[in-house]
């Protein structure tokens, strides 16, 4: 009960608090704080110290300090716009304090002559002499002026010291939360309380102070509800009994030796894993997660044949037509023969449509590629056994628990994505599903080689393009990323597309946002079947395709890229048996800082250490894609600097869910810190 009383508190509208009014907690509601909770991790930025005195020849210009002196002569002319000074002075000095606009009797009240006063604002200079302009800390009780002071990032209309005090009653009243750690894990942070740790928080002198036990006890508590929402999910899913899925292995390695290589360790693994989940009778909710061109297509329709040879159906789903028609494809050409392989698209003819779908409600269909089409209300599946959604990191938790219901009980889900991402990241994102990883890129391909060129040197790069050219290969062109503007973006791409066209006539191609998606189709298979030399394009070429004939990639003001994204766009190239080259093309010379980050890229291909390596250097929030990938913003926990205390709350979960712990005791945990609706169907 007391645990209702305390969500409902914290949880209220910031109006309850005492003190706050509409008109303030609509200033407040525009920044974002709704609720007493919110309000705690608006963290203040800086504190003012004015408790410390010093003598006035210690003074320094430009800083807020405090003395204590005595003032010994009013001046007050009778000029306009001349203002009011006090002269003051202690044993070291003299200082005036100055003042416009108040009336002479306010300042002889203030500052009597002959008595000590305590006086506190920013130093100033005039004349060779010191001065406080309009102090406002101004006592003869010294205790009253040397304070501290936090100051926040302030909503327009709130005053630094209104602010203060609202944060003060929000802390004075906060309630003693019923523990949720247990002993061990309090002792880590040396046993302080969330109500203490939160009150830490606030004080003015701990700004800053992230490596103290409050601020990582709040982190992780953060870190843990995010971690056990994820866990609660998985439980639920593992807790669904299924039919298992029977195969032979026999009929695997068949398919396998029809391949022209041997699959990778980490793709034989990876296939491990799959088919265990498979084979057992809980309900598969799996991310295969490798690097671009590691190889996961090959290891998925290996699942997809095991579960098709156990006599259930297969759906396969990718961002894209091209990509879905990609593994269409290669499904034809290594899956026995009296497997009935379909595709459905967005030209797939009417009549050929409702024959699908009868067929796939017959079961007369094994497998069916496609994009979310076939996920449609009027498709039904007599005998659904694997869902394979490849390249969905946009997909958030909502989504994957809603498809993961989709396919009913008997349905295993495979999830694939090709961004690779720190392990931290990993666990926030996709902490709900069990994870295959495939580090290793397949040994026969050669590493792309990457360059760095001025614009200037455009020249240069146009010879090589024609070497290239002249040998058979084929040219990706990225143009310019101009985030302010996606007009101009896609004027640049056409004025580098004619620049280009002069130079080498019919052999260029272009591709920009506002190209339709049966023109963008048939462009890329063009380029796929080697009709053109060079696409040029904005930064749209589509994820997952193989373009096995193209091995140059040319990335126009790189600089505007993280290392992530360079990572992925250089990976439309190097899929093949040639050497491949990526350039990266620059405005101007590079800064110290920006020439470390390229040689990040340089020095390494893989994925996830130069995604580490990325998010070091620029914060967790700006990595590839995460903007949309439903990753949870964190208040305090930072997946660079708070690596430790992931690494601790996964190493807790995982013992919660072997013991197969009750976990009601952080119900409200969780409730306070994950407030999604998800959280309502699990505790
Ligand atoms: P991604 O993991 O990015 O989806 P793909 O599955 O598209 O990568 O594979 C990229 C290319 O590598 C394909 O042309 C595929 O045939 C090839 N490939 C996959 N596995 C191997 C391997 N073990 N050895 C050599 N080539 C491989
Ligand atoms: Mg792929």
């Amino acid at each position: 009960m007391a645990d209702i009383n305390t969500y409902n508190y914290l949880l209220s509208d910031i109006k309850n608090l005492k003190g706050i009014g509409i008109k303030t907690s609509n200033l407040l509601k525009k920044k974002k704080i709704n609720t007493i909770f919110d309000l705690l991790w608006k963290l203040p930025k800086s504190m003012t110290d004015r408790s410390v005195s010093v003598k006035i020849q210690n003074l320094k210009i430009g800083e807020i300090q405090t003395v204590t002196l005595i003032p010994y002569k009013y001046n007050f002319p009778r000029i306009r716009n001349l203002p009011n000074r006090v002269n003051c002075r202690d044993e070291t000095g003299e200082l005036d304090c100055v003042f416009f606009n108040s009336y002479e009797g306010y300042i002889k009240k203030i500052l009597p002559l002959d008595t000590e006063i305590t006086v506190s604002g920013k130093i100033g200079q005039f004349k060779n002499k010191y001065q406080i302009t309009n102090p406002k800390y101004i006592s003869e009780n010294s205790a009253l002026v040397k304070t501290k002071h936090n100051q926040y990032s302030l909503t327009e209309g709130i005053s630094e010291k209104v602010y203060n005090n609202i944060i003060k009653r929000a802390l004075k009243n906060l309630p003693d939360l019923e523990e949720w750690h247990d002993s061990n894990i309090l002792k880590f942070f040396n046993n302080i309380s969330w109500k203490e740790a939160i009150i830490k928080l606030h004080s003015p002198e701990n700004i800053g102070k992230y490596k103290a036990n409050f601020y990582k006890r709040l982190a992780y508590d953060e870190i843990l509800a995010s971690f056990l929402v994820h866990s609660e999910i998985r439980r639920k899913i593992k807790k669904i009994k299924k039919q298992k899925k029977f195969f032979y292995n026999q009929d695997q390695d068949k398919l396998i030796n029809k391949l022209k290589f041997k699959l990778t360790n980490d793709q034989k693994n990876a296939l491990n894993e799959i088919n265990n989940d498979l084979k057992s009778n809980n309900k598969m909710f799996r991310l295969l997660q490798g690097d671009v061109g590691s190889g996961k297509t090959i290891v998925s329709l290996a699942a997809a044949h095991n579960v098709i040879k156990s006599g259930f159906q297969v759906a396969v789903m990718a961002p894209t037509e091209i990509l879905a028609r990609q593994h269409y494809k290669l499904a034809k050409q290594i899956f026995d023969k009296n497997i009935n392989i379909e595709i459905l698209s967005s030209k797939t003819e009417y009549k050929d449509k409702k024959l699908i779908i009868t067929n796939l409600n017959e079961k007369k269909i094994n497998i069916i590629f496609g994009t979310h089409a076939i996920f449609q209300k009027k498709i039904e599946f007599k005998k659904l056994g694997l869902i394979i959604i490849d390249e969905q990191h946009k997909f958030g938790v909502n989504q994957r628990k809603k498809l993961s219901d989709k396919g009913g009980d008997n349905c295993d889900i495979l999830l694939m994505s090709a961004t690779p991402i720190p392990r931290t990241l990993t666990m926030t994102i996709y902490g709900d599903m069990d994870l295959s990883i495939i580090k290793e890129k397949p040994k026969s391909r050669l590493e792309v080689k990457t360059y760095t060129k001025l614009e200037s040197k455009t020249d240069d790069i146009i010879n090589f393009i024609k070497n290239e050219i002249k040998i058979g290969n084929q040219i990706f062109w990225v143009c310019p990323l101009i985030e302010e503007s996606k007009k101009l973006d896609h004027s640049s791409a056409v004025k580098k597309y004619e620049y280009l066209k002069k130079i080498f006539p019919n052999k260029v191609a272009l591709l920009h946002g506002k190209t339709d998606i049966d023109e963008k189709e048939i462009i890329l298979n063009k380029f796929l079947e080697n009709k053109f030399k060079i696409l040029v394009s904005t930064t749209i070429i589509e994820v997952g395709i193989d373009f096995p004939n193209a091995n140059v990639i040319i990335i126009e003001n790189a600089n505007k890229f993280g290392l992530s994204q360079l990572h992925q766009l250089r990976g439309r190239v190097g899929r093949g048996i040639k050497q491949s080259t990526c350039i990266l093309m620059f405005k101007s010379s590079l800064s110290e800082n920006a020439k470390k980050r390229l040689n990040i890229l340089k020095n390494s291909t893989d994925g996830f250490k130069i995604s580490e390596d990325d998010m070091k250097l620029r914060g967790y929030g700006d990595i590839l894609g995460f903007k949309q990938s439903g990753i949870k913003i964190f208040k305090l926990a930072d997946p660079v600097h708070n690596s430790k205390l992931f690494d601790l709350a996964e190493r807790e979960i995982k013992k919660m869910e072997n013991k197969n712990e009750d976990i009601s005791r952080y119900k409200l945990l969780m409730k306070l810190y994950d407030q999604a609706d998800i959280i309502n169907d699990i505790v």
